[in-house]
Formats: structure tokens, C-alpha cells, sequence
């Protein structure tokens, strides 16, 4: 058996996990692996007490992992906690703390005994990766060519304006915008040059989504949407002929003969109460028909 005590304390302390065992009606530690130094700097018999263990710990996590560790081995249940570390030189690192509790005969908590593990490399790529779901989702929110909202957010804020719409009462706008004679500012000028239009008119109507609900979007093609909460008809009606005008007045010039001197665009306006007799597709449909109209209306010259 001593023979045995020399194996398993060999195996113990030569593993990249620090073992450890803490009495616990003194809270007191019995033993930590000579691993704990190189990992954190501070000596193996340095830890000898919980309270060790507490305040080299993250300020940020300790009473989350201090009360959850406490109460579970109080409940004698095995766990798992994952914190900053504290090293001697002032850096953290993440440590999972693997517990398993001991009972005697009466069922008395008498020690816990568990290992920990430095995850440190998990947490980082955890974190990498979690930046990069952030980005790709704004990468997949986003149009590419103009870096405004695109038609999948636009559809996401569209449902979440028409529902609060419905529970307010309130009047909710959109104006959808197309760019006349585009096809031919292409043909004449080129697709880079229609590229470059494309971005200033975004810009344009990027700037009129003035509140933070508000929300600009190219729908595709060179059709945009704004879609404005809380704003009666009167409102959006004049906001569609100021954004005429602010187009106009970019002075993007358009040489072919029915177009004008300059790029225009037309605009369908719509403004409705979310209500049991009309739904979200069909403001879209309703406000796609005004610019039809809008359309087959003579162009400003
Ligand atoms: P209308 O006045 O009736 O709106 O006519 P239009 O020529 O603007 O409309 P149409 O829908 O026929 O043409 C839209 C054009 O938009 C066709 C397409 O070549 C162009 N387009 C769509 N996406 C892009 C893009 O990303 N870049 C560029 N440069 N052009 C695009
Ligand atoms: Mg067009």
C-alpha cells in the first residue's frame, strides 16, 4: 500500500492537471499538486487556506464562483467552475475546476477533492470565435456594395416594427425607392460607375434614417427601403420629397435623353396601423404599387 501511495502521488503530480483536496469543516487545504506553481507562481505551500483560493481569483468572478462552489458542495454535489486564476505576476488564467465532494458514513460533507485544468487556450479561441459569429452575422445583415442594412435585416425589422406597431396602435411608414433610367446610367457610364451611384444614394437615405429605429436598406438591385416606426403619412410624404430632392441635388449626371440632367428617383409611399385586417407583405406589396405609380408619372426634368 505505501508502495501504491508513492505510484498514485507520482501520477498525481505528473500531470498537466493540478490535483487538490480541501478539508472541509476547517476549510483548509490537505493537499495541492507541485504543478500549481509553474502554472500560477505562487508555492505549493503557499495555499492553505479557501480563502487562498478566493482572493487569487478574478475579481469579476469571484462571488459568482465562490457562492455557486460553496453552495453546491454544501448540497454535496459533484461540480465544475470555470474562472481567472490570479498568477503571482498579475496576469489571470482561466482554470475549469473539476470537484468531487466526500461524504463520510452520517453523509457529512468531510473533503473536497478535485483538479484543475487551464483552459486558457479553450476560452481564447471561445472568444475568437465568438467575435467572429458577431461579425459574419453583421457580414449577413449587411449589403456588401453600399454597407447598409440589407433585405434580411430589413425583413427582421420589418416584423419587429409591425408587431409593436400592432400592440401600440402606432403608424408605421415605408418608402421604397428605385433609381430611374438605371439600367441605362449602366449602359452609358459603366458598372463601376453604377456601383458608385448605388453608394452615394445609399448614403443618402443612410442619412435619413435619422432615429435609431429607423432603418435604411438596399432591398437589391438599385430598389432601397426605409422603414420608419412612429411616423404618420404626412411625415413620410414630405420625407420622400425632400430625399427626391437630396438625389437630385447629388448632380450625378445622367446623358441619357429621357432622364434628365441628372440621376433622379422615384419613391412608393405607404403608412399603416398594424391592425387584424392587413399584415406586414402586404404594406410591402401596397407600398411597391405606389412606386409603380410613382413611376408612370412624368419624370422631373
Ligand atoms: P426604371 O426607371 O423603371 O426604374 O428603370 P431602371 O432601368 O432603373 O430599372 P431596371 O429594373 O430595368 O434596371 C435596374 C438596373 O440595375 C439593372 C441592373 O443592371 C442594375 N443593377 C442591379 N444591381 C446592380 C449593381 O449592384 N451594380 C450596378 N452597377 N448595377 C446594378
Ligand atoms: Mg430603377
Amino acid at each position: 500500500m505505501a508502495e501504491d501511495a508513492g505510484v498514485y502521488k507520482t501520477l498525481l503530480e505528473s500531470t498537466n492537471a493540478i490535483p487538490w483536496k480541501l478539508d472541509w469543516p476547517d476549510l483548509r487545504f490537505a493537499y495541492i499538486g507541485p504543478q500549481i506553481e509553474s502554472l500560477l507562481g505562487w508555492t505549493q505551500d503557499s495555499w492553505k487556506t479557501v480563502e487562498d483560493w478566493a482572493t487569487r481569483m478574478h475579481p469579476d468572478d469571484r462571488e459568482r464562483t465562490v457562492n455557486f462552489c460553496v453552495a453546491q458542495s454544501q448540497a454535496g454535489m459533484d461540480h465544475e467552475a470555470d474562472y481567472r486564476a490570479l498568477t503571482r505576476d498579475g496576469a489571470y488564467v482561466w482554470i475549469r475546476d473539476v470537484v468531487h465532494v466526500t461524504r463520510n458514513d452520517a453523509g457529512e460533507v468531510t473533503s473536497l477533492v478535485g483538479f484543475m485544468f487551464d483552459i486558457s487556450e479553450r476560452k481564447q479561441a471561445e472568444v475568437e470565435l465568438l467575435r467572429l459569429h458577431k461579425e459574419l452575422e453583421a457580414l449577413s445583415l449587411t449589403d456588401a456594395l453600399t454597407e447598409i442594412a440589407n433585405r434580411r435585416l430589413f425583413d427582421q425589422r420589418l416584423d419587429v416594427e409591425w408587431n409593436d406597431s400592432r400592440r401600440s396602435g402606432k403608424p408605421l411608414s415605408l418608402l421604397i425607392v428605385d433609381i430611374d433610367w438605371f439600367k441605362q446610367y449602366n449602359d452609358l457610364y459603366g458598372h463601376p460607375a453604377g456601383d458608385a451611384c448605388l453608394k452615394q444614394i445609399a448614403g443618402v437615405l443612410q442619412g435619413a434614417a435619422r432615429r435609431s429605429r429607423d432603418v435604411a436598406a438596399r432591398l437589391g438591385g438599385d430598389e432601397f427601403g426605409l422603414l420608419l416606426p412612429d411616423t404618420d403619412a404626412a411625415t413620410a410624404q414630405a420625407l420622400a420629397r425632400e430625399l427626391e430632392a437630396a438625389v437630385t441635388a447629388l448632380q450625378i449626371p445622367h446623358g441619357f435623353d429621357d432622364a434628365g440632367e441628372w440621376v433622379s428617383i422615384s419613391i412608393g409611399v405607404d403608412t399603416q396601423v398594424a391592425g387584424d385586417a392587413n399584415d406586414a407583405s402586404g404594406f410591402v406589396d401596397h407600398t411597391n404599387r405606389m412606386l409603380y405609380a410613382a413611376k408612370r408619372k412624368p419624370r422631373a426634368a
